[in-house]
């Protein structure tokens, strides 16, 4: 690992930035406002290489990392398009399916993900097990040619646009005890899916949604990976979301922070612009240094897991998800603040990012969950759940 960004990454953000700020907020925002989706950008992004950057040349893919897909995700959201369904499509799903997939199932799905012309969705939130995964029940029953699938999960991203959704379920044999996680790749148009929209106070063109499993009858190659594959395969597609997920909040806290410095340069109240004052100037530089070590981390993360170090991928991915939740948190808020009244108007358009960041302190893993994991694992400090 370098700290020095090599000549090709440093180009693909600054071609990746200029995509979007030719999109830009305003209409990012317009999109979320009137229900509206971001196709048009997701699908030029796709065409130009950037959505399949981490997946197989030879299956249409750009052969790099996850890093060089989290410098897509994050420029994007610098610019004010931050795309939630990066977080899931090419990196989870591609991710999953380009390690453990067959022959057949590459084929079938990676090409369409790489260039962006098909989305898949991931499920794995329940309602009753929540943050404790282990509890999940939805469970997959042999059938004479396949599976059948039932089972209901919450808050599931991209449901409308997605062809499909990758599942995370168990079999009838594992249906109790330690989470034994067996991974389903499942058409949303299939028979017994359903799916409804939760109404979500969050301005962004992407939606959540209920998704209703009943008795969905799947041919046997919809399993992705060996059904006694355990944890170390689903992990290979949450380290990667969690790395997607910091590079998601550090491009809004990027856009926020440069919309409130733009704003205190300019903005004069007394004899000199608000950002002379420290009141305002300290919280920035703070948001700044926050920001700077929160894409360390998350470099650091990208770094071991395109290394194959999946187990330290895991402590450092849990860590950079942390850093980049607070610090978006915080940028957004203290952007808010920096613009006094028009820190609330839909003209500057920052209010409206404060629910996205705050999000990010949520999904895909809590806070809570990631102090869990450090004081444990890392500390070795006893369990208290
Ligand atoms: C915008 C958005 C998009 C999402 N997209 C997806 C998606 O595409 N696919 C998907 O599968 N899921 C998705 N989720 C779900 C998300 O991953 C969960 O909301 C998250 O994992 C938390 O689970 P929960 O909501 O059930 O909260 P709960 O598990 O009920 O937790 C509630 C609170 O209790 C705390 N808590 C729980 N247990 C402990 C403990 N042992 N110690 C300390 N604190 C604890 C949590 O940290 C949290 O603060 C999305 C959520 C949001 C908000």
């Amino acid at each position: 690992m370098s700290f020095i960004e090599s000549e090709e990454r440093r180009a693909l953000r600054k071609a990746v930035g200029e995509l979007g700020k030719k999109y830009g907020y305003a209409w990012f925002n317009q999109q979320a406002r009137t229900g509206g989706h971001t196709t048009e950008l997701w699908l030029e992004a796709g065409k130009l290489g950037y959505l399949g950057v981490n997946l197989p040349e030879q299956y249409g893919g750009g052969g790099g990392g996850i890093a060089d897909l989290s410098i897509v995700l994050e420029e994007l959201g610098a610019a004010g398009c931050p795309l939630l369904m990066m977080v899931v499509s090419p990196s989870i799903c591609g991710t999953v399916i380009a390690r453990f997939g067959t022959d057949e199932q590459k084929q079938r799905w990676l090409p369409g993900l790489a260039d962006g012309t098909t989305i898949m969705a991931f499920a794995i939130t329940e309602p009753d097990a929540g943050s404790n995964s282990h509890e999940i029940t939805t469970t997959a029953r042999r059938t004479e040619d396949g599976w059948s699938l039932t089972g209901r999960k919450v808050f599931i991203s991209g449901l409308d646009v997605a062809e499909a959704v990758l599942v995370v379920g168990r079999t009838e044999d594992a249906r109790t005890g330690k989470l034994k996680p067996a991974l389903f790749v499942v058409p949303v148009d299939a028979p017994g899916v359903e799916f409804t929209r939760i109404e979500m106070d969050l301005i962004s063109p992407d939606k959540q949604f209920a998704l209703f499993l009943d008795d969905v009858r799947l041919p046997r190659e919809a399993l992705v990976g060996s059904e006694d594959a355990a944890l170390l395969q689903l992990f290979a597609g949450l380290n990667p979301e969690r790395i997607m997920a910091s590079a998601f909040a550090i491009g809004i806290a990027r856009h926020a922070l440069g919309k409130a410095t733009a704003y205190v340069k300019d903005r004069q109240v007394w004899k000199t612009p608000i950002g002379a004052h420290q009141g305002l100037a300290h919280p920035l530089a703070q948001i700044k240094i926050e920001l700077e070590l929160a894409r360390l981390m998350l470099q650091k993360a990208a770094a071991l897991y395109d290394a194959g170090d999946d187990l330290a991928a895991g402590e450092a991915a849990n860590m950079a998800k942390y850093a980049a939740g607070e610090v978006a948190v915080r940028a957004t808020d203290q952007a808010v603040q920096s613009l006094g009244g028009n820190g609330m108007t839909t003209e500057y358009g920052v209010a409206s990012l404060v629910a996205a960041a705050r999000a990010t302190r949520i999904a895909p893993v809590s806070r809570e969950m990631i102090l869990n994991f450090v004081a444990q694992h890392s500390l070795g400090l006893p369990k208290s759940y």
